[in-house]
């Protein structure tokens, strides 16, 4: 029997059900439109058309490669984040609806004040620094990463939005202090990795096994990145700049002590939808 894309999609997305994937109305849309070459856009207005039969048997193979573990993200090599298209690949953390409570923090504090120098720590794909440099007319945005290849994703996400103006690549090792050369800024913003060494193992194995071990491994206790970011970029804030971090379940208390202990004030935490403290900020005044 021929099959529409709208069929074609609801199979997909049963299945996906089937296995227990948490968004498989997302995942379902994003394997057919990718398979038939459409834009989102594209997909819903043809939803009532007959899907050509390489169409059906590509998605399925996907659908394949998705229930082994591997992430759609990674399979059709871009994600959204914050209603932003982004490349994606395996060399970067696939941008997570998590950090959309930091990205809109971030985005507050930076509408609020006039003029920002923006620095993203640990930038992976740029996803946060982009989604601060797009939603905001900020004129000067840092993406720092230790890895050259995340880096090479960043550039491409900031040609790929034009910003090349605004925004700028930096390689930076944030477990030393940071160089003055890297300038003055009014806000740091940082998703570092913040899952515990010991923990790893237990991760989902789509995170475990397909996602970079160094953009998720925070050392012992979780918290090394957050102590070294803390005081080694303490000299990189102007007077009333603020430190905002992402943090995992549980540790907002730990980073709140961290921060306080290198002398941030003003300390704030914002909670996610489900209620988990995911930001932990903090003012150097
Ligand atoms: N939130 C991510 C996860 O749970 C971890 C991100 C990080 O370590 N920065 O997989």
């Amino acid at each position: 029997m021929a099959t529409t894309y709208n069929d074609l999609y609801l199979d997909i997305r049963q299945q996906l059900i089937n296995h227990g994937i948490s968004q498989p109305s997302l995942e379902a849309r994003e394997i057919v439109a990718y398979v038939a070459g459409k834009t989102r856009e594209q997909f819903f207005r043809d939803a009532r058309i007959y899907a050509p039969d390489n169409v059906v048997q590509g998605s399925f193979e996907l659908l394949e490669r998705r229930l082994k573990g591997e992430p759609v993200a990674y399979i059709i090599g871009e994600w959204e984040f914050m209603g932003i298209p982004l490349d994606i690949n395996s060399n970067v953390l696939i941008p997570r609806v998590d950090s959309e409570v930091l990205a809109n923090c971030a985005i507050e504090w930076v509408k609020s004040k006039e003029d920002c120098r923006v620095l993203d720590l640990c930038t992976g794909s740029g996803s946060l620094g982009i989604a601060i440099a797009m939603h905001t007319d900020v004129s000067h945005v840092i993406l720092a990463d230790i890895s050259p290849k995340a880096l090479a994703v960043a550039r491409r996400n900031i040609r790929r939005h034009n910003l090349s103006s605004r925004v700028a690549c930096v390689r930076t090792d944030v477990m030393r202090p940071a160089s003055i050369s890297l300038g003055q800024y009014d806000l740091i913003v940082a998703n570092p990795p913040y899952i515990p060494s010991g923990d790893i193992a237990n991760l989902d194995p789509s995170v475990a096994n397909y996602e970079p071990l160094e953009a998720l491994d925070g050392g012992d206790d979780g918290l090394e990145f957050f102590r070294s970011i803390a005081s080694g970029y303490f000299h990189l804030l102007k007077s009333e700049a603020a430190l905002m971090f992402e943090c995992g379940m549980g540790q907002s208390n730990a980073v709140r002590d961290i921060l306080l202990r290198n002398g941030y004030s003003e300390i704030e935490t914002f909670q996610d939808t489900l209620g988990i403290e995911r930001v932990v900020a903090g003012i150097h005044t």
